[in-house]
């Protein structure tokens, strides 16, 4: 299938002329700035950041090993979600596949900017149906999502079925990678340049542990990146934002650490977790969570809430019936999780 980005981009788009910033008309170094309206009394903060969030993005190129054209940053990448819904579909006209159980957030975005969502159910093992997700699509259908990791489920995605849809759809097929870094794994990303139709999503929110600071990672096409550029708020990413992530990702040791704390951790509550007389079944997990089928979850749940512990309840997700997600805390809060669960056990019996 030839992949043509014009035609699948949204009309109203392919001659729009974006906001120029007053510092995209001036490049180089002044001494005096009287172009951006800003307060001249100097404050850390006082001038607007860099809309094309230039360092952030060249550390980031040199770490994944792609080119700084090839990234978009989005404020989460909750932002970049909903880019891609206003770049690629037509209101009230075009559809999207997002394959369920996955993560909510995508199919909300579609409902807000009026998208139809079709939601082919993933197979017993939460591998993607290649023949449901194939009866789905129509020339209508602008995206797939895809989550590799898959949260809720844990699971990585075999690179040989996105591929497959990858090279045989007309579209976009997102792949969101949220939670690759603790699949001990590089993801697609080394073969972004193969495929003109595939957006990578990655976050700073999980492994590198800056939920707070709200940096989504888009990897594309020099010529899919432009166009997100294109429609993005010129100051997405805040100035103190930009910093704080720029020397987080050159302090990798940080994120190292937090990594193989939280794989020993999961490993540790899994052969735990096992031993519970109401655990049915533990998922393996390549993400920092488990997903956990039990006896009652409901209730597992409630009694958690009652001694202040909040887990994620995806009972009623499709293929997680009694379910619970359960995040991988530090030691010691996985350690009174497990003492909270015990007591529960007793109770329940
Ligand atoms: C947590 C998560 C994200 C992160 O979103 P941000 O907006 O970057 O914090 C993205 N995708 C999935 C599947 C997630 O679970």
């Amino acid at each position: 299938m030839r992949f043509d980005l014009d035609n699948i981009t949204r009309k109203n788009l392919l001659k729009l002329k974006p906001y120029s910033t007053a510092r995209d008309d001036f490049k180089g170094m002044a001494s005096i700035y009287l172009d951006a309206n800003e307060n001249p009394f100097e404050s850390s903060y006082n001038r607007y950041p860099d809309p094309k969030q230039s360092q952030l993005k060249a550390e980031l190129a040199r770490i994944k090993k792609c080119r700084a054209e090839q990234i978009i940053i989005g404020n989460g990448s909750d932002e970049l979600i909903d880019l891609l819904f206003r770049a690629f579909c037509e209101p009230g006209v075009d559809n999207v596949i997002i394959p369920q159980p996955t993560y909510g957030m995508y199919s909300v975005c579609a409902q807000i900017n009026d998208i139809e969502v079709r939601e082919p159910l993933l197979t017993d093992d939460y591998q993607l149906d290649l023949v449901l997700i194939r009866k789905n699509i129509d020339p209508q259908t602008k995206l797939i999502f895809l989550c590799s990791p898959n949260n809720p489920t844990g699971n990585l995605l075999e690179t040989k079925s996105i591929v497959d849809l990858v090279t045989t759809f007309h579209g976009i097929v997102i792949v969101d990678e949220a939670y690759i870094d603790f699949a001990g794994n590089n993801g697609l990303l080394s073969q972004l340049d193969r495929y003109p139709n595939l957006v990578i999503l990655q976050t700073l929110s999980k492994a590198w542990g800056l939920a707070g600071l709200r940096i989504g990672i888009g990897f594309a096409s020099e010529e899919i990146a432009k166009l997100l550029t294109k429609i993005k708020p010129p100051y997405n990413i805040s100035g103190v934002n930009q910093n704080i992530a720029l020397e987080a990702l050159r302090r990798r040791e940080f994120k190292d650490q937090y990594l193989e704390t939280i794989l020993k951790e999961r490993q540790i509550l899994e052969s735990q977790l096992i031993n519970f007389s109401f655990v049915k079944r533990i998922f393996p997990s390549m993400a920092n969570f488990l997903l956990v089928k039990m006896e009652n979850a409901k209730a597992c749940y409630e009694y958690l809430l009652t001694r202040g512990i909040v887990v994620r309840d995806r009972t009623s997700a499709p293929r997680c019936e009694d379910c619970l997600r359960i995040s991988i805390g530090t030691p010691e809060e996985n350690e009174k999780f497990i003492i909270e669960l015990t007591n529960y056990q007793k109770i329940a019996q």
